[in-house]
């Protein structure tokens, strides 16, 4: 099996990945830097977004690992005292299908005034901001005018995104099989002249949601860890991404579990 690692870029992190190659080669496990089969991300959720978006043209193909070298991850849920175990583990059921779960992921397609749509699919989310002053923006779902909006802008989130960005924004958690995604408000103006819904809302698959910011405002569009700042946007077309992101899931870590250790769990507790 192929293999490659991205690490953070600090002393332990680089450590890490030093000793992984050599633990890996005793294993029989290969280093290709351009055609992985599984991509071991090392550092936090940061690098795995990282690792994400350098291997995003290749996602038919590759699964991802993730250990943690500062606090646990909700991507890298591999602690750095278990490096051996997890070799051993990837050299024992190197891709088994029944190893990997699949998530799905939010794909958006941004027009501007001029040149072709870009299209991206983000594992966590997309957002979209005024730089300065009130966004305002037509939301239209499946195609109809849903509401305009005032305010600071909107996350449209995966369901493994709403751990992120979309809890901060009380968004709901949502389990990252359900194939779904969540809009979510970034203070939106509501009183008796301008109103929006003010609640997040979950589309399924298949349905669409268009975000239509007013010509003239100077925008800021992320994609997970990417910013870009445009002032031309005229339509972000989010939904269900027609492809998935697979990690690996050499041992169980169930997602509630996860949960639980990310926001709930203090130290001393069981
Ligand atoms: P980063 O690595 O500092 O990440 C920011 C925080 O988000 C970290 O604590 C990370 O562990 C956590 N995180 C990332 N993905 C997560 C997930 N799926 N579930 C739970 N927690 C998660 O910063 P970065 O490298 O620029 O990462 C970009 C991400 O940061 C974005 O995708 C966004 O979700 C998140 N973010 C959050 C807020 C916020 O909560 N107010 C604001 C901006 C960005």
């Amino acid at each position: 099996m192929r293999y490659e690692v991205l690490s953070r870029d600090d002393a332990l992190s680089g450590e890490l990945a030093e000793r992984f190659h050599r633990l890996a080669g005793k294993r029989g496990l290969v280093r290709s830097e351009t055609e992985p089969d599984v991509v071991v991300s090392i550092g936090g959720d940061g690098t795995m977004l990282q690792a994400f978006h350098k291997f995003r043209p290749a996602l038919d193909r590759v699964a991802f690992v993730g250990i943690h070298t500062g606090r646990l991850g909700f991507f890298a849920d591999w602690q750095a005292d278990e490096l051996e175990r997890l070799v051993a583990f990837m050299a024992e059921h190197r891709r088994d299908e029944s190893r990997i779960v699949r998530y799905p992921l939010v794909r958006v397609d941004i027009h501007r005034a001029a040149g072709e749509p870009v299209r991206y699919d983000a594992l966590n989310e997309v957002t979209i901001r005024r730089r300065e002053g009130t966004l305002v923006a037509e939301v239209h779902l499946n195609g109809l005018l849903f509401e305009t909006f005032r305010g600071d802008g909107f996350c449209v989130s995966s369901p493994i995104g709403s751990t992120a960005y979309n809890k901060s924004l009380g968004g709901a958690i949502i389990h990252p099989t359900l194939e779904s995604i969540q809009i979510t408000e970034m203070a939106s103006i509501n009183n008796r002249v301008y109103r929006t819904i003010g609640s997040p809302i979950i589309l399924p698959k298949h349905h669409a949601c268009d975000i239509l910011p007013r010509p003239g405002q100077p925008l800021t569009v992320t994609v997970d860890h990417l910013h870009f700042e445009w002032d031309d946007v005229v339509r972000l077309h989010c939904r269900v991404s027609d492809k998935t992101v697979s990690f690996m899931r050499y041992r169980p870590f169930p997602f509630w579990q996860r949960v639980r250790e990310g926001f709930i769990r203090n130290e001393g507790d069981e």
